[in-house]
């Protein structure tokens, strides 16, 4: 390989890693700045360089994806991503090529906002249909349920035939700042930005997390609006508006690229100023009839183009890097940062994630750094600016040891772990983890408390919380507390007693076991105790159970001191069984059994006829395959109903569903 064939390829894959974090797990670890740089790059060098392109390259393909727990929806028509102008270059290139192909001095255009949200499919015949994410542009996910928790939308319009409209789900900025700041209450991961925010919250399996989040969306493409005998886009939003579609009112119509690049200076200065996150302007033909004409790349319109606004970056100084240790063990490299205020705050540090990632950038400390927020929340360090060097920076070394207890550490693919179970930096940590919501959910026990009481020295692990009413009052005389406040904790801390199984088994902060995998376990096991005594290879035959995870738990529980804090949790008075319905299960016809939803049961939404089946023993997927064992099918069942039928599996209908589950 020479050097361009390596750098291409090298690019691709750093964009496609890129693009699973950002589409399938809506958790970038760079900023859309630094992602289109580095996709501005891939292209230039496929231009240059035609010999390399391919069409499985990034450049030319839509970049989402579709998770298995969705059921899956083919668009009538490609849903495509936009081409990106980053200049007013890039805009005055835009508009002579259209003049060019269309043989006119003048364009009328569009200019409407760029939402920073979550692009959306809606099919109507009257009633809504279906909602759609984008997914590859050809096949997207079906999110009515979560969708139609967004009170702006409506379920059916007065139009008798079929259409289709697309727009962009998005959190308006304020939820998008309370929601963050309750999930740092919680301990749990920032949103990085609006549009992580509204996609994480949409393709969420549980209906109630969407419609506890306050969502929104504007609506901008009416599809086949040339069926209803509209020609211009301006007026097929027009016709959405009195169809009660909510659409952007910030649109202008432009003459001539000139008016398009005064509104896009107008709204850069505006931007702030909105409630809601924009990230670019997007510049449409107005004139749907020459659209054809125009064409379409394999990935975007030629008659449309999204001018991305620069983000905001401030230059400042890596004064050094320090580690902290998580839960897990996990040691986080960061950045210590000359302070510095961008978009808004002040900045004094920033993750620099693993050892691979500051090697990527080639951080040295002492260095002059790129900053930015990225999406406005977390701070994130671009690049160096290794001109600015004076030879006084240093070599950035990774540690061998914990920089907590001196344990060594071990490296699993890009992270370093300290492998002492019973590091102190692990137990606050861990303490913490054990009180959150999703764990134990003792509230009013947050990271601040935790720290607080440790440090004091009332706790020092998940057992001796459950002794903190020793120190009521020590802690009452602590800035802060008072009688009340202590005896609300202390309640809430004794209630948490009666947890079920997998809660306390999540809490437990055991490597590999998350929350779904504590409620399979819980559900197989019934009570910790017999979880405790499963030899490895018992827990390997557990579907979905690998090795790494039947190892983790039967070394957690050979553990002398992990099986010291458990009998002292037992002492305590915590309830170990699992508490959720299993009666049914094993004479359930659905125990073991693979079941596929499909079409909409009147009587019970997705995510709850899920739980049941769940609850009786069976585990539902996404699409039906040989492995399916049968099939619920309400109305308006689709293509997997056809695939059923094809592979001659059972299918049932919601009569004989509710029958079968009573
Ligand atoms: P895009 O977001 O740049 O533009 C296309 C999308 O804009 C459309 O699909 C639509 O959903 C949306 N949109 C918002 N308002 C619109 C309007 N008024 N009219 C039409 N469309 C509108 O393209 P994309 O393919 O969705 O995403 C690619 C971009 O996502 C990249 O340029 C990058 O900024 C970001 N990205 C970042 C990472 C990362 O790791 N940070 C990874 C992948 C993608």
């Amino acid at each position: 390989m020479n050097d361009v064939e390596k750098r291409i390829d090298e690019l691709r894959q750093l964009l496609d890693k890129y693009n699973y974090q950002y589409y399938v797990e809506d958790n970038p670890t760079v900023s859309d700045a630094e992602y289109d740089g580095l996709m501005q790059e891939l292209i230039r060098l496929e231009e240059e360089h035609p010999e390399y392109k391919s069409p499985l390259s990034p450049s030319q393909r839509v970049g989402g994806m579709v998770q298995d727990e969705f059921q899956k929806i083919t668009h009538k028509r490609s849903m495509l991503s936009l081409a990106n102008a980053f200049n007013e270059d890039d805009l005055r290139d835009f508009d002579r090529k259209i003049r060019e192909v269309v043989g006119k001095d003048k364009i009328e255009y569009m200019a409407e906002m760029k939402i920073d949200g979550l692009g959306m499919s809606l099919l109507y015949r009257k009633n809504l249909i279906y909602a759609a994410t984008r997914g590859d542009g050809v096949v997207g996910e079906d999110v009515t349920s979560n969708v139609i928790t967004i009170k702006s939308i409506p379920t059916h319009i007065n139009l008798e035939d079929e259409c289709e409209v697309r727009g962009e789900v998005f959190m308006p900025k304020q939820t998008l700042a309370q929601l963050n700041e309750k999930r740092k209450q919680n301990h749990e991961p920032l949103f990085a930005n609006a549009r992580n925010a509204a996609a994480g919250s949409i393709r969420q399996l549980d209906s109630s997390i969407a419609a506890s989040r306050n969502l929104d969306a504007f609506w901008y493409y009416f599809v086949n609006a040339k069926d209803f005998g509209v020609r211009y886009h301006s007026q097929a939003l027009d016709m959405l508006d009195s169809l009660g579609f909510k659409t952007n009112k910030e649109r202008r119509k432009c003459f001539g690229i000139e008016e398009v690049l005064t509104y896009i200076e107008e709204y850069t200065q505006k931007r702030n100023s909105l409630p809601y996150d924009i990230d670019g302007i997007v510049i449409k033909v107005d004139d749907m009839s020459l659209y054809d004409k125009l064409g379409y790349t394999s990935k975007t319109p030629r008659w449309a183009i999204a001018y991305k606004f620069p983000p905001e970056e401030v230059q400042t100084k890596l004064l050094d890097i320090v580690f902290t240790v998580g839960r897990t063990g996990k040691i986080t490299p960061n950045a210590v940062l000359e302070p510095v205020r961008v978009a808004g705050s002040l900045v004094q540090r920033a993750t620099l994630h693993n050892e691979d990632f500051i090697a990527e950038k080639h951080l040295m400390i002492g260095d002059m750094v790129v900053l930015r927020k990225a999406g406005d929340v977390i701070p994130e360090v671009v690049r160096p600016l290794p001109s600015k060097r004076n030879g006084e920076e240093k070599p950035f070394v990774m540690i061998d040891n914990c920089p907590v207890c001196g344990a060594p550490l071990q490296k699993i693919d890009a992270m370093h772990f300290c492998t002492n179970p019973h590091c102190l930096a692990r137990q606050i940590e861990s303490i913490i983890h054990f009180s959150s919501r999703d764990a134990m959910d003792i509230e009013g026990m947050g990271e601040k408390v935790v720290e607080q009481f440790f440090n004091q020295g009332f706790f020092t692990n998940i057992a001796e919380i459950y002794t903190l009413f020793n120190y009521r009052d020590q802690v009452i005389a602590l800035d802060g507390w008072q009688s009340k406040s202590i005896d609300n904790l202390l309640n809430a801390i004794e209630n948490s007693k009666n947890n079920s199984m997998e809660k306390l088994l999540f809490g437990l902060g055991i490597k590999e076991v998350g929350e779904k995998m504590a409620k399979t376990l819980s559900r197989k096991y019934l009570n910790l105790e017999n979880l405790m005594n499963a030899s490895e290879e018992e827990l390997l035959s557990i579907q979905d159970v690998g090795p790494v995870l039947a190892h983790s738990l039967f070394t957690y529980f050979k553990d002398e001191k992990n099986l010291q804090l458990i009998e002292k949790l037992k002492q305590a008075g915590l309830n170990f069984n699992y508490l959720g319905s299993t009666s049914q299960s094993a004479n359930s016809y659905f125990s073991g059994k693979t079941v596929v939803l499909t079409g909409t049961l009147s009587s019970y939404g997705r995510k709850e006829a899920t739980e049941i089946l769940e609850n009786l023993g069976a585990k539902v997927t996404g699409s039906v395959s040989k492995a399916t064992d049968v099939v619920v099918a309400g109305v308006e069942a689709g293509s997997k109903l056809d695939k059923a039928m094809q592979l001659n599996i059972p299918v049932l209908n919601e009569e004989e569903f509710l029958e079968l589950i009573k």
